[in-house]
């Protein structure tokens, strides 16, 4: 079911940020220093998510991913797991995760029945991965990789490409597809990374493509499944498969099933939009559930039919200091 939008997509698939905190300081992401988390208050709280989802289920969303900043990082996050879980719309509870702080939980999202974990993993270099992410934790994510498998979750490997610091990482990340069942998929850097720096030219998806054609000149594209942001390829021989998400390129918007929520309550029909209403507000000033069910269909109704068009709504600049941690990547 899920709610038509403006464009004839259907939006059925909600992303919510549950903390703009992080433990880890990945460049593209977050400066190192400065960062103006959001006072506790100011976070929609689990009752209010819960409330939030219970609403969208009730549209017809059945799919749910958590994310954040850091969402193992939220505490009492199994607690917002537990509640989603029992809501019973959402048979596809997902979550993006750096794995540095989940290995203690991996039994509980066994019981709640979670399948597909996405794990944030940009090099298999510690060095490099340090110098990525301004900490020293490749070998906790690492763990984490490997007793997920262990225990039978289906891995998507998220791996960031920036152009002059990982693309010689590009094929030793492909080969971990070709060991485990794992999906590798590699992210055209898009400009929010809290304004640290800008990025400069892009390594985009045909380039990620090309490098990765050199090696294995079989690598032939599998037939997406709706909703897909990434371009999936298989290569003979490998256990797991091998996707490109053209993140900054936004070739993937005419088939756009999602609606965010920030941290904060912000709803974001688009990635590249500035937060369009405030849903945490609205739900504070004493509505019924019907009222929130009417707004999330007048603001998809309303989904810019792009990223382009999206981010023509708001100044360029904004989109520079807005960061993925805060967006909820
Ligand atoms: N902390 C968790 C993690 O790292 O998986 C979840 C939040 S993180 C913002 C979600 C995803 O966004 C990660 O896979 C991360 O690599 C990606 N991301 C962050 N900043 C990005 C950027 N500037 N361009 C492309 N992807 C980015
Ligand atoms: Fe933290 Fe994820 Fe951003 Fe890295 S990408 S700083 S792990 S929120």
């Amino acid at each position: 079911m899920g709610v038509k939008d403006g464009f004839n997509r259907t939006i059925d698939y909600v992303r919510i940020g549950v903390t703009d905190r992080c433990n880890l300081r990945c460049f593209y992401c977050m400066p190192e220093h400065g960062i103006p988390y959001e006072p506790r208050a100011e976070l929609l709280s689990y009752e209010e998510i819960v409330r939030l989802l219970d609403v969208l289920g009730r549209l017809g969303f059945t799919k749910v991913r958590f994310t954040g900043g850091e969402p193992f990082l939220r505490k009492d996050f199994i607690t917002l797991l537990e509640k989603s879980h029992a809501l019973s719309y959402y048979r596809d509870i997902r979550i993006t995760t750096n794995g540095t702080l989940m290995v203690k939980h991996i039994e509980k999202l066994r019981e709640l029945g979670i399948q597909t974990i996405n794990l944030s993993l940009d090099t298999l270099d510690p060095e490099r991965f340090k110098q990525i992410t301004r900490r020293d934790d490749f070998n906790k994510v690492m763990e984490a990789f490997h007793t997920l498998l262990e225990n039978g979750f289906y891995l998507k490997i998220n791996a960031v490409v920036m152009n002059g610091i990982n693309t010689g990482d590009i094929l030793p990340l492909v080969a971990l597809a070709e060991q485990h069942p794992v999906s590798i998929r590699f992210i055209e850097e898009m400009p929010f990374n809290g304004g640290y720096k800008k990025n400069e030219a892009v390594f985009k998806a045909g380039d990620i493509l090309n490098t990765i054609r050199q090696t294995y000149p079989g690598i032939r594209e599998k037939t997406g499944k709706h909703g897909d942001t990434s371009t999936n390829y298989a290569i003979d021989g490998f256990q797991g498969d091998v996707g490109i998400i053209p993140a900054f390129s936004r070739t993937f918007c005419n088939t756009c099933n999602r609606l965010r929520i920030t941290p904060k309550g912000e709803i974001k029909t688009c990635l590249y939009d500035g937060g369009v209403f405030s849903i945490r507000d609205f739900m504070r000033s004493g509505v019924s559930d019907q009222d929130l069910a009417e707004k999330f269909k007048e603001l998809i109704r309303l989904k810019p039919k792009d990223g382009f068009e999206a981010e023509q709504g708001k100044q360029q600049s904004t989109v520079r200091k807005e960061s993925m941690s805060t967006i909820g990547g």
